[in-house]
């Protein structure tokens, strides 16, 4: 069973008089374990699949299954429901509160759900990100990089089964990046967590073994990555 399935999934917005048309029809499935990238060019219609994907957003038509489950004509409290339980979200600017401490962000992320022994889950999941040391520290006395590695133990510590990441390094220069992408490749290979993220970079994309292209609305390639790049070899690259 797939634990992300779209079938002829498409999205229109409509502005006024006029129709955009975000998504013309989008089949894929993604098994349970994987790890992939969807990259292509601004407004291709990446972030309406990952919103579809994680429950933020409902499609026009097309179905959506999530572990099996049809969500096309779930409302928005069923949306809401297991975009909590099953969706950890990592996004570009990190959306960390800047008045609370490392953990204290992550420790927010249980306020509606099962919040039995919050703080220390917290501390595990920054643990997870190699910042126990930071947990104390505000985002404003982190750097960009450690930033998005509390916004991962955010992800992390509702034990999603999936995590969404919308352009996760592209606020960040090479070397954070490289630290952000071996991140999500441990939690992938270690814990055999489904990683789906967006990027409009080509280097970042060949870190996943997978990498799905979209453009105009539809998926226009689907390669499978010999061999991904490790964030080692990137780091040797300098
Ligand atoms: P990408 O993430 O690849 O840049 P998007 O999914 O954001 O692409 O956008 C795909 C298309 O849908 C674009 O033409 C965009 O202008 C349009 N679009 C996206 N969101 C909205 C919205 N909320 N209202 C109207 N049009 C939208």
């Amino acid at each position: 069973m797939s634990i992300i399935e779209t079938r002829d999934l498409r999205k229109a917005y409509r502005l006024g008089a006029v129709e955009a048309r975000a998504l013309n029809g989008v089949s894929i499935s993604v098994e349970r374990g994987e790890m992939v990238s969807i990259v292509g060019p601004s407004g291709s219609g990446k972030s309406t699949l990952m919103n579809i994907i994680g429950c933020l957003d409902a499609p026009t038509s097309g179905s959506y299954l999530l572990e099996g489950e049809e969500t096309s004509g779930w409302g928005d409290g069923r949306l809401a429901g297991a975009r909590n339980r099953k969706i950890g979200f990592v996004f570009q600017t990190y959306n960390l509160l800047p008045r609370l401490t490392a953990l204290g962000n992550v420790e927010l992320a249980l306020l509606y759900g099962d919040r039995r022994n919050a703080r220390e889950r917290s501390l595990r999941a920054l643990d997870a990100v190699g910042l126990s040391h930071r947990s104390r520290h505000r985002p404003g006395e982190l750097s960009g990089g450690e930033q998005q590695r509390v916004a991962i133990a955010r992800a992390l510590v509702k034990s999603p089964t999936i995590v969404l990441a919308d352009e996760p390094t592209g606020a960040l220069d090479s070397r954070s990046s490289a630290e952000i992408m071996a991140i999500l490749q441990r939690l992938n290979r270690e814990e055999g967590l489904t990683v789906a993220l967006v990027t409009h970079e080509r280097e970042i994309a060949e870190h996943t073994r997978r990498i799905i292209s979209v453009r105009d609305g539809l998926i226009v390639g689907d390669e499978r990555v010999r061999s991904p790049r490790t964030a080692r070899t990137a780091e040797a690259e300098g």
